[in-house]
C-alpha cells in the first residue's frame, strides 16, 4: 500500500490499478477440491491515498481510514479521509463548475453522452470493481459484479431517460402560454451506506448529474474505495471537473456538514433509519428536500399452494444473499400453518447447506459480514433472542472451520419460538438471520407482516395468482415480489413505506426528484392587466 504525496499527478488509471487480484489473476476452478482455502491469501490492491474535492486529487486531512479485508482481518489500505472543511471547497467548486462548464445548459444528448461514457467505463472496469468492493465488504464476486454492472446500467438508463425527458406546456387560462418546467437543483449531496455502494452511488450521482446538477458524494468509512474509483473513471469519460466530488470521511462531520451546507439544494440519502431520521430533521431546519431510503425487516410469506421448491429457493436467496447485510433482506419468514413443519425441516436442511467462506471464493453462498465488530452485534442480537424464548434451529454461531478464524464471518442462522411482537422480529439486524413464524389465512399474515414499523419490501409466494394480487395489494411496503426476491429493474421505482424511508428513486422519474419544478406563464395578448389600467 502505497501513501503518495497530497496532489497527485499520476495517471488516474495507474494509481487505481490492482495489481495481484483482478481481472487478469487465475480464476479458481469450482470443483478443485485440493485448492480450498488457497483463497484465503489477502489480494494485493494498489489503492491510492486521495480523496476527490472539487477536480483535485488530494491526500485528506481527516481521520486515517484502515480498510481491512473481512474475510482474513488483514488491513490492506489506508486513506486520509476528508475533514468539515473540504465540503466548503467541494460545494464552492460543485456551484463554480455547474457555471463554468455550462454542464445544466448542455443539450440533453451531450450530457447524455457522458453519462453513457461513464457506464460504458464502469462496466469495462467491473472485475476490477467488484475485487476493490469484494476486499472492502467482503461480499461475493458475483455479488459484486452484479453491483457494478447495475451501476454501468444505472448511468445508461439515466442517460436515454434523460434524452428522452419532456416538459409540459399546461392547459391555458387566459391570455397564456403556460408551462410547467424542471430546473436543476445546483449542488445535491449524495450520502451512501457500505452495502451495496458502487450501485447506491449511481442511484444518486446519475440521475442527478443527468439533472444538470454536481454532486458531493460521501460514501460510508467502510466501503470509500469504489466511490473513489467511479470518481477516476467518470473524470477519464470527460465528466467536467468538479461536478463530482468524493469526500470519504465520518458521517457525524463530513455527512452532518454536507447535510447542512447553505450550498447543498437537496440531500439523497440510503443507510439506516435512525441516520435519516437525524438528516430529516436537519432537512426540516433548512427546508430542504431529501430522499431517505432506510431500513427494513421484510416479510416473506409461503402460502401453503406455493410451489415449495421455488419458494424455499427465494427464501434462502432472500436472507442469506450477502449474508443477509440488505435492507430488503426477507428477515421474517411466515409460513402457512399446514406446511410450516415441512417447508422448516427443508429451510433448516438447506441452510445448513450453505457454503459459507470468502467472496473471493467462486463457491461461497454465504460471505463474511462487513467487520467484526458488526458480525458481534449480528451475535448479540440472535442471544438475545434466544433469552426472548427463540429455538436456534441452525447456526446462532460463529463457524468453527479454523481456516474461517480470523474473518467476520457468521452462520447462516434460522430462529423460531417467537411471536412477530419479539425484538428480533422488529428490528432490523442485517445479518444471516431469519426469523419463520406460522400463520393461519391471509388476513393473519397481512396483520402480521404490517405489524412493524417498516415498510421496504415484501415476497409472497403462492400458485394463486388471486390471493397474490390482494396480498400484494394489502401489504404495507414499497416494493412486492411474487413468487421471486430481490429482483430488481432500473426502470421500476424504488421506495421505502413508514420507517423505510421518503421519496422515491430509478425510474424515469428519477431525474425529476433532482430538479425543482418552476411554472411559467407566458402572455400573449400584449394587453395590461385590467386591474392596473383602472
Ligand atoms: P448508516 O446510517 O450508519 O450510514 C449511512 C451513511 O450515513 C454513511 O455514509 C454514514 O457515514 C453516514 N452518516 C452517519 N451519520 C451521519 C450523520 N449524522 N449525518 C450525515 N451522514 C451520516 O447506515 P449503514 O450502517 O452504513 O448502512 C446500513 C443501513 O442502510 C441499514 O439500515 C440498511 O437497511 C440501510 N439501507 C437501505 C437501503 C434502501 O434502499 N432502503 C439500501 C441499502 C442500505
Amino acid at each position: 500500500m502505497d501513501l503518495p504525496s497530497s496532489t497527485s499527478t499520476r495517471s488516474p488509471q495507474k494509481a487505481n490499478e490492482i495489481t495481484a487480484f483482478g481481472p487478469h489473476a487465475p480464476a479458481v476452478p469450482a470443483d478443485t477440491a485440493d485448492l480450498e482455502h488457497s483463497w484465503t491469501a489477502t489480494p494485493v490492491l494498489d489503492t491510492t491515498d486521495e480523496i476527490f474535492v472539487a477536480g483535485r486529487w488530494v491526500r485528506g486531512s481527516g481521520t486515517v481510514i484502515e480498510s481491512i479485508d473481512p474475510a482474513t482481518g488483514r488491513i490492506f489500505a489506508h486513506l486520509h479521509g476528508a475533514v468539515a472543511h473540504d465540503v466548503d471547497l467541494a460545494v464552492d467548486g460543485g456551484l463554480r463548475a455547474v457555471a463554468s462548464s455550462g454542464w445544466a445548459e448542455l443539450l440533453p444528448h451531450e450530457r447524455a453522452a457522458v453519462l453513457y461514457r461513464i457506464g460504458t467505463a464502469i462496466e469495462a472496469n467491473t472485475d476490477r470493481i467488484a475485487a476493490l468492493q469484494t476486499a472492502d465488504t467482503g461480499k461475493t464476486l458475483a455479488e459484486t459484479g452484479a453491483l457494478a454492472r447495475s451501476a454501468a446500467g444505472t448511468f445508461r438508463f439515466m442517460a436515454s431517460a434523460l434524452e428522452t425527458m419532456e416538459e409540459t406546456i399546461t392547459p391555458r387560462r387566459g391570455p397564456y402560454l403556460t408551462f410547467a418546467t424542471h430546473e436543476p437543483m445546483g449542488v445535491v449531496g449524495a450520502i451512501t451506506p457500505w452495502n451495496s455502494p458502487i450501485a447506491s452511488d449511481a442511484q444518486k450521482i446519475a440521475p442527478a448529474l443527468a439533472a444538470g446538477n454536481a454532486v458531493v458524494a460521501k460514501p460510508p468509512v467502510w466501503a470509500p474505495w469504489v466511490t473513489l474509483l467511479l470518481a477516476r473513471l467518470a473524470e477519464e469519460a470527460g465528466l467536467p471537473p468538479g461536478l463530482l466530488s468524493v469526500l470519504p470521511g465520518p458521517g457525524r462531520t463530513v455527512g452532518d456538514a454536507l447535510a447542512r451546507h447553505p450550498g447543498i439544494g437537496k440531500i439523497s440519502f440510503t443507510g439506516g433509519t435512525r441516520t435519516g431520521r437525524g438528516l430529516a430533521h436537519v432537512a426540516a431546519e433548512k427546508l430542504m428536500p431529501i430522499t431517505l431510503e432506510l431500513g427494513g425487516k421484510s416479510p416473506t410469506i409461503v402460502f401453503a399452494d406455493a410451489d415449495l421448491d421455488q419458494a424455499l429457493a427465494g427464501v434462502l436467496f432472500g436472507i442469506f444473499s450477502s449474508s443477509g447485510q440488505s435492507c430488503i433482506a426477507g428477515s421474517r419468514v411466515f409460513v402457512q400453518r399446514a406446511v410450516y413443519s415441512e417447508f422448516v425441516d427443508r429451510l433448516v436442511a438447506a441452510t445448513t447447506a450453505l457454503r459459507v467462506g470468502p467472496g473471493t471464493d467462486p463457491r461461497t453462498q454465504v460471505a463474511p459480514m462487513v467487520t467484526r465488530a458488526h458480525r458481534d452485534g449480528v451475535a448479540a442480537m440472535v442471544d438475545d433472542a434466544v433469552r426472548e424464548g427463540a429455538t436456534v434451529l441452525c447456526g446462532g454461531a460463529v463457524p468453527t472451520d479454523p481456516a474461517l478464524a480470523d474473518g467476520a464471518y457468521y452462520l447462516p442462522t434460522v430462529l423460531t419460538g417467537v411471536p412477530n411482537s419479539a425484538t428480533v422480529c422488529q428490528e432490523e439486524i442485517f445479518g444471516p438471520v431469519a426469523v419463520v413464524l406460522p400463520f393461519e389465512d391471509e388476513a393473519d399474515v397481512v396483520a402480521q407482516a404490517d405489524d412493524t414499523v417498516f415498510g421496504l419490501a415484501c415476497g409472497i409466494w403462492t400458485s394463486d395468482y388471486r390471493r397474490a394480487w390482494r396480498t400484494a395489494r394489502a401489504v404495507q411496503a414499497g416494493t412486492v415480489w411474487i413468487n421471486t426476491y430481490k429482483q430488481f429493474s432500473i426502470s421500476t421505482p424504488f421506495s421505502g413505506l413508514k420507517d423505510s424511508g421518503i421519496g422515491t428513486e430509478k425510474g424515469r422519474d428519477g431525474i425529476r426528484s433532482y430538479m425543482n419544478q418552476k411554472s411559467i406563464y407566458l402572455d400573449v395578448s400584449g394587453q395590461p392587466l385590467p386591474w392596473a389600467g383602472r
